[in-house]
């Protein structure tokens, strides 16, 4: 991908596009997959970097949500599972298996779990990825060697997806791209532009020069999750606010606080939520939270209680307790919730439904939602924009679609496995072998190269927290790593020496929002 290319077809001007996304989240790049894939023209703006929102912060589960099995939404629950098989199915390189453990300490939690997750497991039908099982107090061990084992009866083993979320963003802007679509990185929407009182375009601005276009687009897409009010606010000054933003942290920890490839999921916490310690990258990524939140943000910060319900509800189920010096990162997202018409539900009970609106003056919404379910969303948000814009009927086709470096027989322990079928061309890039920058988080000089030529990277920030995962895995090694990568950057980029002593300031100072200790 290269943003030149995409930015000189947008000044272009030819003809309206047919559909233009605003938001580069799993929303909007699921959305300009669908739109490409079935031959329209597609154009996505994002103010930001691809997947710099909510879409790059979640807990990296591709999962059926067996929290919403306890609350009763069971269609959701079917919905998920199916997209969950899917979505492994086109990408195999950045989704697998995981097995998770609940581990039981009363004598009835076992079966009680156990029948709930056998519910769980014929829902998934034959998109399922194994079954769950009972498990003896020493299996329990065996499997999660950090478990507490005072008072340990047993345990439920059973199976969902994880992913890398960010990667799988920028894949999707690769397929996306590999389909005819056009996208832009830091493009931010500043207005509506409206013909006869309909919406007809977007006036954006590249926020890397300044300058601002009018682009016209036949459909406008509003995919820009706890924005969204915002761009309601440009069609219809003063309508009711559709998103209630809620805030979720993550910890990441060494590989210790498991020592083992399973990961745990407590099934009831202090505030009757669920909480997972997942393994990731030779790390381990701890929460989440459900904080209700006034305003949203590009950079949510945790909050020290936050931080401290995660450390007490993990360490209750752990031998070697987690203490804040042991925590290598700290997260924080904002989920894009649809708004209840009763504005009194706890944001733990509302719907993780999404839901596609259409204002009056035509401007298509997508409203709330998983990553998990990010496909069927943009069949459904297609599905209504083709009619809005009156675009010709075509049907989706990306149930079977594969997603951008497509590899069936990735091999999960080589850390490059997310590239797929790229892995040889980012191998190749830089002739002179072995170009490790850090074995701590497996980064190599390659990869800055191939973000900034192949994946549109344009700061010190978009390679070490989207193209590779480094400030979510350990804040002080990305900070350690700044200067080196704006070095490598600016040559590539021709960048100026002020260029590189800005991005590594400006990274810096990010990173105290990632690092607690
Ligand atoms: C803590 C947490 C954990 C989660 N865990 C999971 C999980 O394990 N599994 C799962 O399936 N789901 C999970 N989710 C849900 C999932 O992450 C979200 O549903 C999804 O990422 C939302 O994507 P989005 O595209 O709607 O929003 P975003 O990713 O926020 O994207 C919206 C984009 O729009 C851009 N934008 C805003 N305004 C403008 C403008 N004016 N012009 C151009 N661009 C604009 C923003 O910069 C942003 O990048 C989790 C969510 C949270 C918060």
């Amino acid at each position: 991908m290269k943003r030149s290319t995409h930015l000189k077809k947008v000044q272009a001007k030819k003809k309206p596009w047919d559909v233009l996304i605003i938001g580069g989240g799993a929303s909007g790049l699921g959305a300009a997959v669908d739109a490409a894939s079935r031959g329209y023209r597609t154009l996505l703006l994002e103010k930001n970097d691809f997947a710099k929102g909510t879409s790059s912060r979640s807990t990296k589960l591709v999962h059926g949500g067996v929290r919403y099995l306890q609350n009763g939404d069971i269609s959701l629950v079917i919905e998920a599972l199916k997209e969950r098989g899917i979505m492994r199915k086109n990408a195999p390189h950045l989704v697998q298996d995981l097995s998770f453990v609940i581990p039981s300490y009363d004598w009835w939690n076992s079966p009680f779990y156990g029948i709930g997750l056998k519910v769980y497991d014929m829902m998934a039908g034959n998109l399922g990825l194994g079954p769950s099982t009972l498990l003896d107090r020493e299996e329990t061990i065996e499997l999660i060697p950090n478990v507490k084992k005072k008072g340990l009866r047993g345990g439920v083993i059973y199976h969902d997806g994880q992913f890398d979320d960010a990667r799988m963003a920028i894949s999707l802007a690769q397929t996306a791209e590999n389909h005819g679509a056009s996208l832009l990185n830091y493009f931010g929407v500043k207005a509506l532009l409206k013909e006869n009182n309909m919406v007809a375009g977007v006036l954006a601005k590249d926020e890397l020069s300044g300058e601002e276009i009018e682009i016209s687009a036949k459909v406008v897409i509003n995919a820009t999750g706890v924005f969204s009010d915002e761009i309601l606010q440009m069609d219809q000054p003063g309508s009711r606010k559709l998103i209630v933003p809620s805030q979720g942290v993550h910890i990441v920890l060494d590989q210790s606080f498991l020592n083992g490839p399973h990961a745990i999921m407590v099934p009831h916490t202090t505030d009757g939520r669920v909480l997972f310690a997942v393994p990731w990258n030779n790390y381990v990524v701890v929460g989440t939270t459900d904080t209700l939140i006034e305003a949203p943000s590009e950079e949510p910060v945790a909050l020290e209680q936050e931080i401290e319900f995660i450390l007490e509800n993990a360490g209750a189920y752990m031998t070697k307790q987690p203490k804040r010096a042991d925590v290598k990162s700290v997260f924080s997202g904002l989920r894009p919730l649809a708004a209840p018409e009763d504005n009194g539900s706890a944001t733990k009970e509302i719907s993780r439904h999404h839901k596609v609106t259409v204002s009056t003056s035509g401007l298509v919404s997508i409203l709330g939602g998983k990553w998990t379910t990010y496909r069927k969303m943009s069949e459904d948000l297609i599905n209504t924009a083709q009619s809005v814009g009156g675009l010709p009927e075509r049907a989706c086709i990306t149930q079977s679609l594969p997603i951008h470096g497509y590899d069936y027989n990735s091999d999960w322990a080589n850390p490059l496995h997310v590239y797929g079928t790229d892995i040889e061309k980012i191998l190749t890039i830089d002739e002179k072998g072995n170009n490790s920058l850090s074995e701590l988080v497996h980064l190599t000089k390659n990869q800055i190269l191939w973000a900034v030529r192949e994946e549109m990277a344009m700061t010190v920030e978009d390679v070490l927290a989207r193209r590779t995962r480094t400030l979510f895995l350990n804040a002080e090694e990305a900070r350690n790593l700044a200067i080196q990568v704006a070095e490598i950057m600016a040559k590539e980029m021709q960048a100026s020496k002020a260029w590189i002593n800005e991005q590594v300031k400006n990274f810096i100072s990010l990173t105290k929002n990632y690092h607690i200790s």
